[in-house]
């Protein structure tokens, strides 16, 4: 099953797709984690990326497109993903949807994690990430906003959305989230 996880940032995308992957037995790809492991260990890609991270910004299209068709490329990869925290833009979208043509696979589902802005907020204050400071948060919200809602939409255009409230514990939500993950794929 090759899922996204999609929702503005610190609604609990990363909690619930790691969850989902332990129970589905398949691979969690974070582009953030990604990006923040490669940082800690001082590569390249983590240096050039830190830039944007720190002021909420994305990172280049180049450089984060690069990560997910290097995952895919592993076989551990090869039997299904939960792509959590890409694509952030169209250009992404349209950028996933040629790499997996390619590979003869497609999206089978998008869940689209939600929850009321002041929660996030909270949530992303209390999460204690670098990035994760008042002026940081409104920044990369400002971007989700005006970047990354219109990926949702694209994917509606193929009905591949389903939405998951995403208020309440992480077990309560992770239940509705393998409802919807049940609802969509035996349509
Ligand atoms: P996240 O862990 O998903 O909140 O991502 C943390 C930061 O990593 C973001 O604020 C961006 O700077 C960067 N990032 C993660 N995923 C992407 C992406 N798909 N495109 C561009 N930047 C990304």
């Amino acid at each position: 099953m090759n899922l996204i996880f999609f929702g503005a940032p610190g609604v609990g995308k990363g909690t619930q797709a790691e969850k989902l992957a332990e129970r589905l037995g398949i691979p969690h790809i974070s582009t953030g984690t990604i990006f923040r492991a490669a940082l800690e260990q001082k590569k390249e890609l983590g240096l050039k990326a830190k830039e944007y991270m720190d002021r909420g910004a994305l990172v280049p299209d180049d450089l984060t497109t690069a990560i997910v068709v290097d995952a895919f490329s592993q076989p551990k990869n090869s039997n299904g993903f939960i792509l959590d925290g890409y694509p952030r833009n169209l250009s992404q979208a349209k950028a996933l949807e040629t790499a997996l043509r390619e590979l003869g696979k497609e999206i089978d589902n998008v869940i689209y994690l939600t929850a009321p802005k002041e929660e996030i907020v909270q949530r992303m204050l209390s999460r204690g990430r670098t990035d994760d400071t008042e002026d940081v948060i409104n920044h990369r919200l400002d971007v989700y906003r005006s970047e990354t809602e219109p990926v949702l939409i694209f994917y509606q255009n193929f009905e591949l959305v389903t939405e998951v409230y995403g208020v309440g514990t992480i077990d309560e939500v992770h239940e509705r989230v393998v409802d919807a993950v049940k609802v969509n794929t035996e349509s």
